[in-house]
């Protein structure tokens, strides 16, 4: 057990890195953060904040120096980079960020275990492309196998047609087949280092523009249906994985079951809810959970829940946003660049309160 006092550190500086530090201050613990240059808002939340390029390896060794446990809240992280730490510091292991960190290889680890990915294809090349259309067909989605996130480094693929405008673009990508599905929704767990799981109730998840706009409770009778063959996937990939922390797999909910998307190896946006909405947040959960102390309870205390994302907005006033009905709790993350389709913060609202 982490005794308190000590120091955790969380590659990345951003607005799921500062919730986190406000978790683990809350539990008694510093926080360094570390991250290259940028808008790191997670830096107003740490005890200290190492500015470094990902490849500074002196700058990673002081962080290791200084720090207990080492965590990240963004999978894009080199993994050179947490490879160069002593690995006896990282509280996940490095093989969950190597496995998300490529669409490919998640889709193939999950697809191991049971799971139903839409049909994929690796894509390293022109011709490549050409193979998957004829295979896989159109629709579809040709994503970049690396750095993609929030529907960026994605083409959709109309009709064959089409995919004669949509060049492959240097990368690998994967290119899959497009689902119609009915809802989106995400299944949230934590692991404990003794190999305990809790979940969170899965909300109904709702993009725009492939970026999530708003997370739901009650999610629907089609979700709650496909939630615990989606929960079992989930448990098994992170008992593969020997992970410890906060977990994210999202699906689509099809008439035909929960179609696996993609896994991310941390806290995650449709998880925000959490904060007021569960016995437990995800954040809290987190730091217990890399820290080895027990878990809290992770049960929903209301029976309507919305949490909204606030997107490259910067108009609306907090006066405006807390005066809208439903208890509405406002969490801003401090950026100071405003650029569309950037998250600025979020409104979580509840009612009715469950006894
Ligand atoms: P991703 O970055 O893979 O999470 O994609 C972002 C969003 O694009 C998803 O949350 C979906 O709304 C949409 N999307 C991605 N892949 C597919 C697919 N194969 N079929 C339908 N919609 C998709």
């Amino acid at each position: 057990m982490l005794p308190a006092g000590s120091t955790i550190g969380i590659l990345g500086g951003g607005q799921l890195g500062r919730m986190m530090a406000v978790a683990a201050l809350q539990l008694g613990y510093r926080v360094i953060g570390f991250a290259p240059e940028g808008d790191n808002v997670a830096a107003e939340a740490c005890s200290a904040f190492i500015t470094a390029d990902w490849d500074d390896s002196a700058a990673l060794s002081e962080l290791a120096a200084r720090c207990d446990v080492v965590s990240w809240e963004f999978e894009n992280v080199p993994l050179a980079t947490v490879a160069a730490l002593p690995q006896a510091l990282l509280a996940c292991p490095l093989r969950a960020l190597e496995v998300a960190q490529d669409r490919f290889h998640e889709k193939q680890f999950v697809a191991d275990l049971g799971g139903v990915p839409a049909p994929y294809a690796r894509v390293e090349s022109g011709e490549d492309f050409d193979a998957a259309i004829i295979r896989i067909g159109t629709p579809g989605i040709l994503k970049t196998a690396r750095d993609g996130y929030d529907g960026k480094g994605q083409w959709r693929v109309g009709s064959a047609l089409e995919a004669g405008g949509v060049r492959f673009p240097g990368a690998p990508c994967v290119y899959e087949g497009f689902v119609t599905y009915e809802t989106e929704f995400s299944v949230i767990l934590v692991r404990g280092k003794d190999g305990a799981i809790r979940f969170w109730d899965s909300t109904a998840n709702l993009h725009e523009g492939g970026m999530l706009a708003r997370s739901i409770l009650p999610a629907g009778a089609l979700v709650e249906a496909q939630v615990p063959a989606a929960r079992e996937l989930a448990a098994r990939t992170a008992d593969a994985l020997g992970y410890v922390g906060v977990l994210t797999l999202e699906f689509f909910a099809t008439r035909n079951g929960p179609v696996f998307n993609e896994m991310a190896p941390r806290v995650h946006n449709s998880g925000h809810w959490t904060i007021e909405g569960a016995a437990t947040s995800q954040f809290e959960n987190h730091i217990r959970a890399i820290a080895g102390l027990p878990l809290g309870g992770t049960k929903t205390r209301f029976a309507a829940i919305e949490m909204r994302n606030i997107v490259g907005d910067a108009s609306l006033t907090a006066h405006q946003i807390l005066s809208e009905p439903g208890e509405p709790h406002l969490h801003l993350y401090g950026k100071r660049e405003v650029r569309e389709g950037r998250k600025m913060g979020h409104v979580t609202r509840v009612s009715h309160a469950i006894r």
